[in-house]
């Protein structure tokens, strides 16, 4: 069970995400990863390995964007390579995931039957790209996460970023924690209160099945 976290933030959020993913480390891991929001595109670093890879690879190719997520993966479905670690990205939704999708087979199976082409051996994958086959029908972000999150099975905390909504980040809580941070005037999401601790004391866990859409000046629970 690894490490999530998100921030709707002001300030470049890459340095403040590696730093609350290096909070996490004691829950061991294997690759990590961020994404930002860039000119309302989502953008990736991801590494296999130690936090001081991905740090490398941000050094070399430095991550600009407020708003994003983070992930340091212990990996159940797939090699713990650089390709596998998350963020996952598919169309204009970027997912980070703790935990299984026990009925990803299925849903990946339905998905390429519809034309999806996934990139990774992940269970994980099939959030985005089912997030996204919802956007292309038209709905808006939180709705499309809601079709999603009905369909999946299994034990999960995740966090969603949207490609063209730098005010807005979704988390999701079934069988593993994620709490919610509130700032002034910006919003966190974290596996736990560790990871946000230098961001805020203002800490709210999600309850097991709730579902909130996180905006800079607060949260709304489902
Ligand atoms: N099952 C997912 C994967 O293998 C998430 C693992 C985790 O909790 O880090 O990528």
């Amino acid at each position: 069970m690894c490490g999530i976290v998100g921030i709707l933030g002001r300030q470049p959020a890459a340095p403040l995400l590696l730093d609350a993913l290096k909070r996490l480390e004691y829950r061991g891991y294997d690759s990590a990863g961020i994404a930002t929001l860039v000119n309302g595109g989502i953008e990736r670093r991801r590494a296999e390995g130690k936090l001081a890879n991905l740090e490398r690879v941000l050094e070399e190719e430095p991550l600009p964007g407020t708003v994003g997520i983070g992930h340091t993966r212990w990996a159940t479905h797939g090699a713990p390579t650089r390709d596998n670690a998350h963020p996952h990205q598919a169309g204009g939704v970027a997912v980070v995931h703790n935990g299984i999708i026990e009925n990803f087979q299925a849903l990946r199976d339905e998905l390429i039957a519809k034309g999806h082409r996934f990139e990774t051996e992940t269970d994980t994958e099939v959030i985005p790209q089912l997030v996204s086959h919802y956007l292309e029908q038209g709905v808006g972000p939180a709705a499309a996460a809601a079709a999603a999150l009905k369909r999946l099975e299994g034990a999960f905390a995740l966090a969603m970023l949207f490609a063209g909504h730098d005010d807005l980040l979704i988390g999701a809580r079934r069988g593993s924690p994620l709490a919610i941070g509130y700032g002034d005037g910006e919003m966190y999401l974290g596996s736990d209160a560790l990871a946000l601790a230098p961001l805020t004391d203002r800490i709210q866990y999600l309850e097991e099945g709730d579902w909130a859409v996180l905006k800079p000046r607060g949260a709304t629970v489902y």
